[in-house]
């Protein structure tokens, strides 16, 4: 309904965004960086300005966009024991997919041997 928009103005938008949630990370990293000891909350290593890149602002409940300002869903965690903690959810949901100790009995060498073997005995070699 409204006036169109070009192209450029719709480019300008996006690169707003894009830095409008760049600044919000930022800026909660920031900010959780000052409201909490430089400690893993996991493997307790400490951090100082040398290193403090490697630690990691991550989200209690995995939503980047709930950021309050008690800080409540964030715990800082180096960067592997961040890892460690989303690798452990996508486990867990992948786990109740029951993937381990199924019957899926997949071969996929079965069928390439049986093509070798059927290969070897081939009507391959003609005599003049
Ligand atoms: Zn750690
Ligand atoms: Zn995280």
């Amino acid at each position: 309904m409204a006036a169109k928009r070009g192209k450029s103005d719709i480019d300008a938008v996006v690169a707003a965004a894009q830095q409008a949630r760049l600044l919000r990370e930022q800026g909660y990293r920031e900010r959780a960086l000052k409201m909490y000891p430089w400690v893993c909350g996991r493997c307790g290593r400490e951090f100082d300005h040398s290193n403090v890149r490697e630690l990691t602002v991550h989200h209690r409940d995995h939503d980047h966009d709930n950021n309050p300002e008690d800080g409540s869903n964030w715990e800082l965690l180096c960067v592997y024991c961040h890892d460690n903690e989303h690798r452990r959810m996508l486990d867990a949901q992948a786990g109740s997919g029951n993937t381990r100790g199924g019957g899926t009995k997949h071969k996929p060498f079965a069928n390439l041997k049986s093509l070798l073997d059927g290969d070897s005995s081939g009507p391959e070699e003609e005599q003049d």
